[in-house]
Order: C-alpha cells, then sequence, then structure tokens
C-alpha cells in the first residue's frame, strides 16, 4: 500500500476495483455476487459482503447500502468488488438492503480514501462524516398533493363542481400544478370526502411530492446586479484569475489574500458565479462563528437565492435536505462550517475557504483533519478550484503562494472610503492600570473621546468569565478542576466556577475548600470583570457584553450583534466571537487589554496567531467612513509581533516567521506529527508511550526525530493522564507509511488511547 506523504500526491488506499457498467452480471453464472463495502464505522479498510438478496440491479460502485455490522445494521458506502478468493472460513454476510439515495460520485470516494490515508483515520471514520445526516435509511421524505386527473366529464355533485372549479381557477392553465388537500378543501369550502370522491372519478389523482422544500434557482448572471456594483479594476482582475481557476475544471488553488473590507467576498461570488455557469457545484465553508444571516443575504442579493447550510445549528430536517440536495446535485451553493467538507457532491467545481488561517477549521475531536488541507485534497479529488481567502493567511497557505504552487491575488486596500485602522501601543509598564484594574489611563482617555463624539467602543479580551483564577488569601489554597490539570474560571453572572478545558461546573463557593476562611480573591481579568470596570468607568453608557457563554443561543446572539451593528451599545467588551466577520459602521476604536495573552505558553504558532488575531480585532475599527484605530496595551511592545502590528508590516512579518521556522525545519518546512497517549492509569499510559518511542525504528528510518515522551502540556483532562510523543520530520518524509508501520509494531493496551494527530494544530 503507497501512501505518500504530501496533499498533492497521495496514492490511493483502497485495494478495490471500480466496477465497470459493461461488467457481466456475476448472478448470471449462479455465483454470489460479492461487494466490498465501507460501512460509516470506525474500521480501516472496505469489508466483504454478499449483495443483497433482492432482485434488484448489480451494485455499483457509490450506491449507498445497510450492511450487518457487530449486530446492527450501519450504513454504508460501495466501493468496488473484491480481487482475491472469499476470506477462508468466513461466513460472508449478505447486506440487509440497497438505500434510495444518488450514487456517491466516484470523485468523492477518492477525496474519502486520500483524507483518511493523509490524517490516518480509518476510511470507515470518514464515511460516517459523510453520512452524518438524519434518515438517509428512509425514503426521501413526501407528502401529498392534487394534479388534475384524466376524467373530462362534468362532476357529478355541486360541492364536486365548486372544488373543480377552484382547483382550476388556482391553476389558471398550468398543466403541472399541485396542491395540498387541505389547501383545496379550504379554499373550495368542501370537505375531505368530496376531494375523496374527485379522485375516485379521476378528475383529480394524488401524487407525492417530495416534502423537503427545493433551493433557489441561482442566477449566475443578474441583469441588473454587476451595473450597479462594478468591481473595482483590481478586485475584476483578481474575480478574473479567480474565473479562469474554476472555468479550466482542472485542480488549481489560489489564495486571496486582503484586509479585511478589501471586497474578498464580492471577488470569491464571482468565482461562485462561474461555477455556476459551469454547471457545477460550489461549497464555501467559514468558520461556524461567521455564519450569519447578513453574510447568506449577500449570495441570495448577488444571485437571487439562499444557499443550502450547512452548520452545527442547522435542524436535522435542514440537514437532511442539504445532504440530499448536494448528492443530487440539487443544491448548487452550499454555505457551511468545516463538516460541510464531507458532503457528498455530484459535481464540485469550487471550494472557498473563507478566514482560512482560522483555528476553528480543525477539527480535533474524533476524527482529527484541518478542513483547510482536507478542501484542497477534496479539489483535487473534483478536478476543482480551490479559494483560500484572508485578511491574516496562515503562514503554510502564504508560503505555498509565494513558492508559486498557489496563485498569489492580492486587494491591497478597502474597498471604498474606508482606510484600514491604524495600531497603537500602550506600553503597560508605564501607563499602569490602577490596582485591581485592567484599562490603563490612555485607554481610558481613548474611550472617553471616542464616546463623546458618538462613535463606538470595543474593548477585547480573550477570555470568557470573570476572573481565570480564585485564591484563598488565608491560606494561598487555588481552585483547580477535579477531573483536570487547570484552574476554575469564576463565572459571576451565573455563580459558577468552570473548567475551561472539560466543561466541570461548580457553584461558586463563599469559603474555602481547605481552610473555611471566606478570604477568597479573584486574581485576572475575564470579559464579566471587564465590563463591571468598564460600567463603574463610564457609567452613562451603554454596554454589551459578548461571550459564547453569555449568549445561550444562536438567534439571541445575532440580535446582539444586529443591535451593535445599528450602533446602539456605546462600548461592546467581547471574547473572539465578536473579532470576525461582523461589520460595525459605527465602530472606531478597539481596545486590546491584554495583547499579551495569546503569547504565553510553548505553542510555536503563538506569535502568528497573535498577530492574526490582533489584525483582526483591529480590523473591527472603522469600515466605513469614519477612520478607526486600535490600542494594543502589552508588557512587551519590542516584541517583534507588537512592532510589526504597528508599522502595519505584514508581508515582514510573514517573512520573518517563515526565516524562523525554516531555521527550526518547523511547519511549513518541516512537519509534525502529535502522539498523544491518554488514559485513566498513569503507569500504563506511560508504558505504552515508552513502548512506543522503543519501537519507533520505522520513524527514525525515515529521517524524523523523536521528541518525548514527554507530559502533554495540560498532563490530565478529564480524570485521563496524557503523554504525548512529537515527531518531527523533513516536509518530504512519507510520515504517513512511517506511522502505520510504527503503530503496526506495538500491541495495543486496554484502557490507552493512541490518538496520531497529522500537522496539529493545537498544543494542548
Ligand atoms: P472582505 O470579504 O474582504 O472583508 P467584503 O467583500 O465584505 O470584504 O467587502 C467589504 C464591504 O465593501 C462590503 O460591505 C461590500 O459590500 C463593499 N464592497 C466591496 N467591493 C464592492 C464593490 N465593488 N462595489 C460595491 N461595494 C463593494
Ligand atoms: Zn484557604
Ligand atoms: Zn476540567
Amino acid at each position: 500500500m503507497a501512501v505518500k506523504n504530501d496533499l498533492f500526491d497521495t496514492a490511493s488506499t483502497a485495494g478495490a476495483t471500480e466496477f465497470s457498467m459493461n461488467a457481466p452480471d456475476p448472478r448470471a453464472s449462479g455465483v454470489e455476487e460479492r461487494v466490498l463495502v465501507a460501512p460509516a464505522a470506525p474500521i480501516e479498510g472496505p469489508l466483504d459482503y454478499l449483495a443483497p438478496r433482492d432482485d434488484g440491479p448489480p451494485l455499483r460502485a457509490g450506491d449507498y447500502v445497510l450492511a450487518p455490522l457487530g449486530g446492527r445494521e450501519t450504513i454504508g458506502v460501495v466501493w468496488g468488488r473484491p480481487d482475491g478468493p472469499p476470506p477462508a472460513k468466513a461466513k460472508l454476510k449478505p447486506l440487509a438492503r440497497r438505500l434510495d439515495l444518488p450514487p456517491m460520485s466516484a470523485e468523492t470516494r477518492r477525496f474519502l480514501e486520500r483524507a483518511a490515508a493523509y490524517t490516518l483515520t480509518p476510511l470507515g471514520e470518514m464515511v460516517r462524516l459523510a453520512t452524518r445526516a438524519p434518515k438517509l435509511d428512509e425514503p426521501a421524505p413526501t407528502r401529498i398533493a392534487l394534479r388534475r386527473g384524466p376524467s373530462s366529464e362534468p362532476p357529478a355533485t355541486a360541492s364536486r363542481r365548486k372544488a373543480l372549479e377552484v382547483f382550476e381557477a388556482i391553476a389558471a392553465g398550468r398543466a403541472e400544478v399541485a396542491l395540498a388537500p387541505k389547501t383545496l378543501a379550504l379554499k373550495a369550502g368542501v370537505g375531505a370526502a368530496v376531494l375523496k370522491a374527485l379522485i375516485e372519478s379521476g378528475h383529480l389523482a394524488e401524487i407525492a411530492l417530495p416534502k423537503d422544500a427545493a433551493y433557489g434557482r441561482f442566477d449566475p448572471d443578474p441583469s441588473q446586479r454587476r451595473a450597479e456594483r462594478p468591481l473595482s479594476e483590481i478586485q475584476a482582475d483578481a474575480a478574473a484569475r479567480l474565473s479562469r481557476l474554476v472555468a479550466e475544471r482542472a485542480f488549481g488553488a489560489a489564495l486571496l489574500h486582503g484586509v479585511t473590507g478589501s471586497g474578498k467576498t464580492e471577488v470569491y461570488l464571482e468565482a461562485v458565479a462561474e461555477c455556476l455557469r459551469q454547471g457545477r457545484q460550489a461549497l464555501v465553508l467559514l468558520p461556524e462563528i461567521a455564519l450569519t444571516d447578513a453574510f447568506l443575504g449577500r449570495f441570495e442579493a448577488r444571485f437571487g437565492a439562499r444557499p443550502a447550510e450547512w452548520h452545527s445549528a442547522a435542524s436535522g430536517v435542514e440537514r437532511r435536505r442539504c445532504w440530499r440536495a448536494a448528492a443530487a446535485g440539487a443544491a448548487q451553493v452550499v454555505v457551511g462550517a468545516r463538516s460541510a467538507l464531507f458532503l457528498p457532491f455530484r459535481d464540485l467545481g469550487l471550494i472557498v475557504v473563507d478566514e482560512e488561517h482560522d483555528g476553528g477549521y480543525k477539527q480535533e475531536d474524533g476524527a482529527i483533519y484541518n478542513a483547510r488541507d482536507m478542501a484542497v485534497l477534496r479539489a483535487q479529488a473534483h478536478d476543482a478550484a480551490a479559494a483560500l481567502c484572508s485578511a491574516t493567511p496562515s503562514l503554510e497557505t502564504w508560503v505555498n503562494a509565494e513558492r508559486g504552487r498557489y496563485q498569489g491575488l492580492t486587494l491591497p486596500s478597502r474597498f471604498g472610503p474606508a482606510r484600514e485602522p491604524d495600531i497603537g501601543l500602550i506600553d503597560l509598564r508605564e501607563n499602569r492600570p490602577e490596582r485591581g484594574r485592567w484599562l490603563s489611563p490612555a485607554l481610558e482617555a481613548a474611550v472617553a473621546e471616542t464616546l463623546a463624539k458618538g462613535e463606538q467602543a470595543l474593548l477585547f479580551l480573550n477570555r470568557r468569565g470573570y476572573a481565570p483564577l480564585t485564591l484563598c488569601r488565608a491560606c494561598g489554597a487555588r481552585f483547580g478542576c477535579p477531573h483536570c490539570d487547570s484552574w476554575l474560571v469564576s463565572h459571576r453572572f451565573s455563580g459558577k466556577l468552570q473548567c475551561h478545558v472539560c466543561g466541570h461546573t461548580e457553584s461558586e463557593p463563599k469559603t474555602c475548600r481547605e481552610c473555611g476562611s471566606d478570604q477568597l480573591a479573584a486574581c485576572g481579568p475575564g470579559v464579566e470583570r471587564l465590563a463591571e470596570e468598564a460600567a463603574a468607568r463610564f457609567p452613562d453608557a451603554k454596554l454589551a457584553l459578548l461571550s459564547s457563554d453569555l449568549a445561550p443561543n444562536q438567534g439571541e446572539l445575532k440580535q446582539r450583534i444586529a443591535e451593535i451593528e445599528a450602533g446602539d451599545p456605546q462600548i461592546v467588551i467581547g471574547t473572539q466571537i465578536v473579532a470576525k466577520g461582523h461589520n460595525f459602521p459605527n465602530l472606531t476604536l478597539v481596545g486590546v487589554v491584554d495583547a499579551d495573552l495569546g503569547l504565553h505558553g510553548g505553542d510555536f504558532r503563538a506569535a502568528e496567531r497573535t498577530f492574526q488575531l490582533l489584525r483582526q480585532v483591529a480590523g473591527r475599527a472603522g469600515r466605513a467612513e469614519r477612520p478607526g484605530r486600535a490600542l494594543l496595551q502589552t508588557v512587551a511592545p519590542e516584541q517583534p509581533v507588537m512592532k510589526k502590528l504597528i508599522e502595519a508590516d505584514e508581508q515582514g512579518f510573514l517573512e520573518l516567521l517563515a526565516r524562523e521556522r525554516e531555521a527550526a525545519g518547523a511547519p511549513p518546512f518541516g512537519r509534525y506529527l502529535a502522539v498523544i497517549f491518554s488514559g485513566p492509569d498513569e503507569k500504563k499510559v506511560w508504558e505504552i508511550a515508552q513502548t512506543f518511542t522503543r519501537e519507533a525504528e520505522p520513524i527514525r528510518a525515515i529521517g524524523a526525530e523523536l521528541l518525548g515522551p514527554a507530559p502533554a502540556p495540560i498532563p490530565r483532562i478529564r480524570g485521563k493522564a496524557r503523554v504525548r510523543v512529537l515527531v518531527k520530520a523533513a516536509k518530504t518524509a512519507p510520515i504517513q507509511a512511517a506511522a502505520k508501520a510504527w503503530s503496526a509494531r506495538v500491541k495495543k493496551r486496554n484502557g490507552v488511547r493512541v490518538v496520531f494527530d497529522v500537522d496539529p494544530q493545537s498544543f494542548l
């Protein structure tokens, strides 16, 4: 099995042969047909089954079936026909039945195979991701409607005549019209019995229509549209290049790099239009948080229809509708969060990854993948274009564009009168807040100035809750999570202490657990505490506090964001939930309370992430006519990341990062593979980690370096001990193949989980 290491060249892994359309039906020769099926379960390869005992046509690759597996029936996808003789002795089971779904395209199957090989995830896990919609094993839901029947005789009674007249009036001569029986009964003022009689007499006929409403048709070229909003020359050039990539119907990737507000969305909507002209489907991926009504509304304004949506807050019905329409090719455009990448598109021509640098694209539970990288892989499998868009691209993507692997498209300035905000630093060593306060006099003055002009200020602190630590003044005890090596964060609004690692909550204690003293002190700020301070300092200003835990549902969050857009609250206090995607026209000041927050800890991407996040937050200021500014409070203004931020020298910062990473052999110039060992029994966990280290011959054979085993940065989560081994390899080393060989040498033990994370993003 050849598994190559690179995203751009990953070989197929499954040993299946494609069915030929003309293959003779094996049942004709009296031999029972065998098929390979990849069940949606954590299983490495496709399994051997017998065809279902029905009289349907031979199964073809891509058909969906129900397969018996471990005493249950699991949805699966036919992957091909087995090559060799049946497994000795094994009694092959027949498939339970086939499902009435449009077959999964060969391109989608190729993608799932490559994604499984790249991420070291069993193929079945990928099939599971691709079949995560409700009720796929049931027929598409239908509703009964009435259409015209064959009879042309006059109906026998007055009420029947009346009902038929009403039907004809609504039909207004259209041949294909169909009405819900309820509607007709209501409009004609007749009962169900009358309609039944009309059906029996052949005046009306019942038909089953799909229950899920069809998505509106997208019009790529509404006549009015472009005349009203012409693209600037630079936008038009980027749009033309991106559209050309789509029109080529071959794999190609581009980085669309432009400051917030430069028109990246306008530009990629043009590429979506080209994709529609090509008759192919388009997928637009967004970080979950950016999936707002305002955003979806832009599609409607551009194309006259709303796209299909796929995200965690969508209802089961909505997901079913989207999945089936994607599979049938009826959903022309899907807008979704990272898992939308696994929808079974029929003919995908373009994948847009908006905010491609966003950490939310990395899925860390279950199947571990980075949706941005998988988008590129999927575009390859479909001979499609991938457009990675960002105001602050990841170093990986930027380097790919610099080296010409991706087309680099740049929009250098904001569209229209809006300018990029000026970024300034406040040195907290000189400009100190009062004791127990977090806003420096300089930042307070700036807020006061902004309010005086009738404009909005945003105070940004990327930490939920009231205080990150509670301490007993009498005995020094700190309140930790009983299940994790982490401190409990105090949430005053809910009166709870909460672990931000595992979610454990307990009510906020009045006295110390250790000594009983009531001298408890909250240490450090969270957004709730900041809100308290701002309210005390600016008692007349209306405040809005935005934090994911304080906005219990999507609807309420949307409501608050709409209020901020309308300019109502004067001071907005928020975590990174406010950093992305929104457009607040009256906001002219952004104050970053702790610009150094993300720089602590040992993550090699800390500076890169801080740069991205702070530029993104700063970008909330001055999006309309009024100029904006951002002030960053820091204790280390001499750090390169702070310098480059105030100089607005992104190019210089990325070059600096690239040099550092290249010298260190770190991504994207080298690669990491993290192996996390975890389990309730710490001793066993260490033993397995050490066995892996001893048996690491296949890893050493590719010239990779082994770091660890060492306690993971959070050594205990949810009561499980965690040990980490980090593999550092050259960019071109065949790391997946080596990891497979490595894993195969070690006997697994019950109670110890071993997780491989290729290209790790989080170093918890
Ligand atoms: P980005 O995606 O880079 O943040 P957007 O595409 O959202 O930028 O554009 C920022 C704002 O400028 C939006 O309100 C958008 O409608 C407007 N805009 C951008 N380009 C044009 C254009 N060519 N004509 C009219 N409005 C534009
Ligand atoms: Zn105490
Ligand atoms: Zn915890």
